[in-house]
C-alpha cells in the first residue's frame, strides 16, 4: 500500500499542521475546506510557521517553496478523492459532519484508499461502519501542532486489517513522527490519563484538600514535570480539559466524573487563579493521589487492550514531556507500592475506581511491568521486527538487546514465518549503543554485555529464516552491526552507515570487525572502522554494504516485496542455501563444497522438492509446506 497521495478535507488547526507536515517530507498534498476563506486561512497559518522557520533559519527558502507548491488547495474534493492514496480528515468534532464526508469518501475514492480520521472522541469503529471499508479505516490522531509534535496515535478500529495499520506506522515515521499504536477506545492512549490527570487536580482542589499552588507543586514534583496542571490548563484551556473529561464521563462512566470544580471554572469562563502559598504539609498526601489517579487509568488502559505500557510511556514522554511515563515511574518506585496508592486512590472514589487485576497481579508480588522496546508484527508469511525505542533513536542497551534475542527466539520458532524484515521505529534504525550505560560497566560486566550483543546478532545471523534490514535512517554503531547481522540490507536515501566506535576509544564489538570485511573487503571495512566516517546509503550500496537504495516512503514496500518473493519459494531451500554461503564463506572451496552437497541434500529429501518440480511441469504456482 504506497501512499504518494493525500487529501486532507479541514484547513483549520489541525489540517493546516498536518498539510505542512505532509509536504515537508515529499507527499503531494490537496488541503479542502468549505471556502476559498477558509483554505485561505489554512495556507496562512502554513506561510506564517514556514516564515518562522525561515527566519529561525531551520528552514530554506527553496524548501519552504517546495513545501508551498506541493500543496494544492480546493473547496471540492470530488476530483482529488479519485486518486488520493489516504484521506486524512480533520474537521469539526460533529459525528454529523464526519459521517457525510465519510459516506461521500467511500463512493468517490478509489476500492483501496485508505480513509482515516484525525478524530479526538469520537469512535474509530463507528466511523469506519459508515463506510464499506472498514478493514482500511483507522484513526490517525496527531497531536498540536501537528507539523511540529512527534507523536501520533495510529488507532485500530475493529475492522482494520494489520496491512493498513502497518502501512500507517510506517507512514508515521515517514513523516518523522513516533506513533503509537492504539486500539479504539475513548481518550486512546494518551488522554485516557491525561485529561483524568488535569480532572484529579480539580477534585482535590474541590475537596478542600490543597490550594492550587500546593496540587501544581506536588504534581511537579511527583511527575517531573515544569509545569502544574492548573497552570497547564491556563495555557492550553480549561474548555478543552472541561469537554475532554465529560466525553470520557459519557464514554466510561462515574469513576471519569467531571470535578464539580473543573465545571464550575468552565461556566464561568476564566482562568484558574494560581495565587497562594504552598502548603508543605500537604505535599505528599497530595502528590500519591494525582500519581493514584493517574497510574491506576494507565494501568486499566493497559488491563483494557488498548495501548502497551511502553507506548503509554512513550505518550507520556514525548506527548506531554514528562521525564518519566507511568508504567516505568511505577516500576521505580516498586509496583507493590504503586498498588498501595491505587487502593488510597480507589478509595477516594467511594469504590467508583477500582484497580484492574494487571497491577493487583504485579504489585502481590512486588513484579515490575513488562516494558519491551522490540515489537513484533506478523502479516501473513512475514514478520516485522521494530527497533521501537524512539525517543532514544533506538540505541541499543542491555534491555533492548534482551528484548531483541526473546523476539528473534519467538519468531524463529514460528513456522508460521517464512521471513523477518527489521526496521527503526521513528527516524533512526539503530543509532548506536547506550554509551551511558556502558560507561558504568566494569570490565567483566563489559565482556558480558559485548558477548551477549554478539550472541544475539548471531541468532539472526543464523536464523533459519531470511531476514531483510529495512535500515531507515542512522544505523551506527551496533545499528551498523544489527544491519550486517542481517540477510539483504535495503537502505533508504536518507540511511547513513557507520561504525564510529574509535572516536569512544573502543572499536566494534558486536561482530562488526568480522562481519564488514567479509561484505565489502578488507580495504574498505579497514577505512570505515579506523576513520569512524559515517557514509551515506548510496555509498554503502557502491561498496556492497547495502543491496538497494531506495526511496524512505518505498522503504518498506520493497522490502516487502523482497521478503514476500522469498516467502514463496521453498522455506527449506532457502534456509539451507542460506547455512551453504553463510557456512561456505569460512571454509576452503573443497570444504564448502561438501557444505553445499549436505545442504542440497537436506532440499532434495523434502515434501516441498515433490511439490516444486511437479508444478513446474504441470505449470502451475507450487504450494510449500516447509515439509
Ligand atoms: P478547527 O475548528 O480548527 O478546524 C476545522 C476545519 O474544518 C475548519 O476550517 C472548518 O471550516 C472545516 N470544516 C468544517 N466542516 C467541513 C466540511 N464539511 N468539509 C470540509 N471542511 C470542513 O478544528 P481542529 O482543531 O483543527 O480539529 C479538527 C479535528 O481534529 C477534530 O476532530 C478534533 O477533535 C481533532 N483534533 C484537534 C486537536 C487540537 O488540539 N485542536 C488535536 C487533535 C485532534
Amino acid at each position: 500500500m504506497a501512499i504518494e497521495k493525500i487529501l486532507i478535507i479541514g484547513a483549520g488547526t489541525m489540517g493546516a499542521g498536518i498539510a505542512q507536515c505532509a509536504a515537508q517530507k515529499g507527499y503531494q498534498v490537496t488541503l479542502m475546506d468549505t471556502t476559498d476563506d477558509y483554505v485561505q486561512k489554512g495556507m496562512d497559518k502554513i506561510n506564517k510557521t514556514l516564515q518562522k522557520g525561515i527566519e529561525k533559519g531551520k528552514v530554506s527558502k527553496e524548501d519552504a517553496e517546495k513545501v508551498r507548491s506541493l500543496i494544492t488547495t480546493t473547496t471540492d474534493y470530488t476530483q482529488a478523492a479519485s486518486d488520493a492514496d489516504l484521506v486524512i480528515e480533520a474537521v469539526f468534532e460533529e459525528m454529523a459532519i464526519k459521517e457525510e464526508i465519510f459516506k461521500n469518501l467511500d463512493r468517490l475514492c478509489k476500492p483501496d484508499a485508505i480513509l482515516t480520521s484525525n478524530t479526538s472522541s469520537l469512535s474509530i469503529t463507528e466511523l469506519a461502519n459508515l463506510t464499506n471499508r472498514p478493514d482500511k479505516f483507522a484513526g490517525l490522531h496527531f497531536f498540536n501542532p501537528a507539523a511540529i509534535n512527534k507523536l501520533i496515535e495510529v488507532v485500530a478500529g475493529k475492522d482494520t486489517s494489520d496491512e493498513v495499520i502497518n502501512t500507517l506506522l510506517d507512514l508515521s515515521a515517514r513523516l518523522g513522527k513516533i506513533p503509537l499504536n492504539v486500539k479504539d477506545a475513548p481518550g486512546f492512549a494518551v488522554n485516557r490519563y491525561f485529561v483524568p490527570f488535569l480532572n484529579e487536580a480539580c477534585r482535590i482542589y474541590e475537596e478542600g484538600i490543597a490550594n492550587i499552588p500546593t496540587i501544581d507543586q506536588a504534581a511537579m514534583d511527583g511527575f517531573k514535570i515544569g509545569m502544574g496542571p492548573f497552570k497547564l490548563m491556563n495555557f492550553t484551556g480549561v474548555p478543552i480539559a472541561y469537554h475532554a473529561e465529560t466525553s470520557l464521563y459519557n464514554k466510561l462512566g462515574d469513576a471519569y466524573k467531571p470535578s464539580g470544580a473543573l465545571k464550575k471554572q468552565f461556566e464561568a469562563g476564566s482562568e484558574w487563579s494560581l495565587e497562594g502559598e504552598v502548603q508543605q504539609d500537604k505535599l505528599e498526601l497530595v502528590k500519591r493521589r494525582m500519581l493514584g489517579g493517574t497510574w491506576g487509568i494507565a494501568a486499566e488502559l493497559v488491563n483494557d487492550g488498548v495501548a502497551s505500557p511502553e507506548d503509554v510511556d512513550r505518550g507520556a514522554m514525548i506527548g506531554l514531556r514528562w521525564a518519566a511515563g507511568p508504567f516505568a515511574m511505577m516500576n521505580q518506585l516498586g509496583t507493590k507500592e504503586a498498588l498501595q496508592i491505587l487502593e488510597e486512590y480507589s478509595q477516594t472514589t467511594n469504590g467508583l475506581w477500582k484497580a484492574p487485576e494487571n497491577i493487583k497481579t504485579l504489585g502481590s508480588e512486588n513484579k515490575p511491568w513488562s516494558i519491551k522496546y522490540v515489537k513484533t508484527v506478523k502479516e501473513n508469511f512475514l514478520a516485522y521486527i521494530y527497533m521501537n525505542r524512539p525517543e532514544a533513536m533506538n540505541a541499543l542497551n542491555s534491555k533492548v538487546l534482551k528484548d531483541l534475542e526473546e523476539a528473534i527466539d519467538e519468531l524463529n520458532n514460528d513456522n508460521e514465518v517464512r521471513a523477518l524484515i527489521l526496521t527503526g521505529m521513528g527516524n533512526a534504525f539503530v543509532a548506536g549503543a547506550d554509551i551511558k550505560e556502558m560507561m558504568g560497566q566494569t570490565l567483566d560486566q563489559s565482556k558480558d554485555y559485548t558477548k551477549f550483543g554478539q550472541d544475539v546478532f548471531s541468532k539472526i545471523e543464523n536464523s533459519g529464516k531470511p531476514v531483510i534490514a529495512a535500515v531507515n535512517g542512522f544505523a551506527l554503531g551496533g545499528g551498523c552491526e544489527l544491519a550486517l547481522a542481517c540477510d539483504i540490507i535495503i537502505a533508504s536515501d536518507k540511511a547513513k552507515f557507520g561504525l564510529p566506535e574509535v572516536n569512544l576509544g573502543i572499536h566494534p564489538g558486536f561482530g562488526g570487525t568480522q562481519r564488514l570485511p567479509r561484505l565489502v573487503g578488507k580495504a574498505r571495512a579497514k577505512e570505515m572502522i579506523f576513520t569512524g566516517n559515517i557514509i551515506s546509503a548510496e555509498e554503502a550500496c557502491k561498496i556492497g554494504l547495502a543491496n538497494k537504495v531506495v526511496k524512505p516512503e518505498d522503504l518498506i514496500a520493497r522490502a516487502k516485496n523482497i521478503a514476500k518473493t522469498i516467502a514463496a519459494k521453498g522455506p527449506i531451500a532457502v534456509q539451507q542455501a542460506k547455512t551453504a554461503i553463510n557456512q561456505g564463506l569460512e571454509v576452503s572451496l573443497k570444504e564448502g563444497m561438501d557444505l553445499e552437497l549436505d545442504s542440497i541434500g537436506v532440499a532434495f529429501d523434502t515434501e516441498d522438492k515433490v511439490e516444486g518440480m511437479e508444478a513446474f511441469i504441470q505449470k502451475r504456482k507450487p504450494v510449500f509446506k516447509g515439509k
